[in-house]
């Protein structure tokens, strides 16, 4: 599903953000990416929505070489991929109900489909009550419940969240969770940076650990194994 090919990044000031990485990610894996601060998760993540390019290796997605793809395909490659940050990147202006219609609304969707579609993922993350909110008048777990429901309205094989409860208090993180784990179990394969020491301990999955770039730990149902 997900291929790494001795993957580089230097980014143009010159900092060397992945060193050689190579790794796999089975279709429908649920995996934890942990690490210190600047160890190059985040890069790692933006390598795999292509919101970043390698500078030397293979990503692969899918069978799709994220490297040698043009600049138009990459909406079709997104529409393969959610993605949830830990700051949300709700539209303010728009209401709970637009911000999850709006990745269908720009691939033509039929409007009865799109209704359709938006509420199924608005009662998955149980938030149906709340479609004419707008994101301010919202939670911060329910502004990222928003996030992650627009992330999957596309049905997409991978979901990937970047420090996705950095924002939450426990209990909220909780929540998402258990949201994530729904989605998990529907078939989605999550890819999720995180320092949230005690879900990862918790809810036991893969863990790749990441450190200056390279991986220097990947065990099947892993810690944390850092102190904060
Ligand atoms: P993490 O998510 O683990 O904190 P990052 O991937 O954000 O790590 O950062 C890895 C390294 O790359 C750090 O040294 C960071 O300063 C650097 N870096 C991250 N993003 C950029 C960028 N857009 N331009 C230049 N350097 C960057
Ligand atoms: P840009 O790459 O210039 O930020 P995009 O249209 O790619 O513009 O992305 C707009 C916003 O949506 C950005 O915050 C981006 O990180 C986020 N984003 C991109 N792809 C996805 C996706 N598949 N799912 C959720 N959010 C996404």
């Amino acid at each position: 599903m997900i291929e790494l090919k001795d993957v580089w990044k230097v980014y143009s000031n010159n900092v060397k953000a992945i060193n050689g990485m190579t790794l796999k990610i089975d279709k429908g894996e649920f995996v934890y990416i942990v690490g210190p601060s600047g160890a190059g998760k985040s890069t790692f993540i933006r390598l795999l929505y292509r919101e970043e390019k390698a500078t030397k290796g293979e990503v692969i997605i899918d069978q799709t070489k994220l490297n040698s793809i043009k600049e138009r395909h990459v909406p079709k490659l997104r529409r393969k991929i959610g993605v949830i940050f830990q700051d949300f990147k709700l539209l303010p202006t728009l209401t709970v109900y637009e911000n999850v219609a709006f990745a269908l609304e720009v691939i033509e969707e039929p409007r009865a489909s799109i209704k359709r579609r938006v509420m199924e993922v608005l009662d998955i993350v149980k938030l149906k009550g709340k479609a004419k909110f707008l994101p301010d008048e919202l939670s911060g777990g329910e502004q990222q419940r928003v996030a992650i429901a627009r992330a999957i309205v596309n049905r997409p094989e991978v979901l990937i969240a970047d420090e996705p409860t950095g924002n939450l208090d426990p209990d909220t993180a909780w929540g998402i969770m258990d949201i994530l784990d729904d989605i998990s179990h529907r078939g989605t394969t999550i890819i999720m940076a995180t320092h949230n020491k005690s879900i990862v301990n918790t809810l036991k999955r893969r863990v790749i650990a990441i450190e200056n770039g390279r991986v220097v730990r990947d065990e099947v149902r892993g810690n944390y194994g850092y102190e904060i």
